[in-house]
């Protein structure tokens, strides 16, 4: 059955309209009144309450461009990961981000810090920057959609390590005050990953991008509370390291 992420209030029995990402997403499909749908609410653009999980829906109408369904059951739903993981990422370039996002949403990952490091090919600022948090958040949603996550992981705006550190590491505020801060790093002496997972509970990591972070860089973080650990002997690419810290811990 098809998933929307629907970022409004939803009750057993309310008439909806849908707001106009879902409905764009249903006319897409050319879905018919009659049809059964699945709708969950968690994620951005839309305050709570979060009755969690997800809800049957059926359409009832099909206008132009809006789209009205009957909210059916509740289920109480969830698929999300055992620990929250927070990824903070040095933006690989080109699509390989969008890449980065869709995988971490289908694995887990509770929030997704964009920054941009000394040795970043990808720069964004101002308008392009926010354009490109839009379209990564959207890549999120329809990665939740497709896989079965009923929290939407927020994509949040894009900044400078230095900027990032110095605010005190903000993350996802639904995450504990202070999970395990891991450095993903290729310096000698960082910890196996592997042998540190099960120990730990919720985690925000922090890896760098093609081009590494800088050595200044990597004791800044580790002054800020960061710990060194590694994926092995082997170099990974950026997208590559990320996924798999979040696959161990996810
Ligand atoms: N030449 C770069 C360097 O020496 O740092 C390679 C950077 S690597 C392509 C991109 C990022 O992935 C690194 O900054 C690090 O955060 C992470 N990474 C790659 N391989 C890793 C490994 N074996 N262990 C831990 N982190 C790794």
């Amino acid at each position: 059955m098809p998933r929307f992420f629907c970022p409004a209030a939803l009750s057993t029995d309310a008439l909806l309209d849908l707001p106009a990402g879902a409905a764009r997403h249903v006319q897409v499909l050319r879905l018919q009144p009659g049809d059964s749908i699945t709708l969950f609410n968690h994620g951005p653009g839309w305050d709570g309450p979060f009755p969690g999980g997800e809800f049957d829906a059926t359409v009832t109408r099909m206008g132009r461009s809006d789209v009205q369904v009957q909210v059916g059951a509740h289920h109480a739903t969830e698929r999300e990961a055992s620990r929250a993981v927070h990824l903070a990422v040095g933006m690989p370039a080109n699509d390989r981000m969008d890449w980065l996002v869709e995988k971490a949403t289908e694995l887990g990952v509770a929030s997704i810090q964009p920054l941009m490091t000394e040795r970043s090919v990808l720069r964004l600022t101002g308008e392009r920057a926010d354009k490109k948090v839009a379209h990564w958040q959207s890549v999120a949603i329809s990665a939740c959609e497709q896989c079965g996550g009923n929290r939407v992981p927020a994509v949040h705006p894009v900044q400078t390590l230095a900027q990032w550190l110095k605010a005190g590491v903000s993350h996802d505020a639904t995450s504990p005050a202070h999970p395990h801060r891991l450095l993903l790093s290729l310096r000698e002496g960082s910890r196996a990953l592997h042998s540190l997972a099960p120990k730990l509970a919720d985690a925000l990591f922090l890896s760098g991008p093609e081009g590494g972070l800088g050595p200044a860089e990597e004791d800044a973080a580790m002054q800020a509370g960061f710990a060194p650990v590694s994926l092995g002997p082997r170099v990974l690419r950026a997208e590559t390291a990320a996924l798999a810290a979040l696959t161990l811990l996810a």
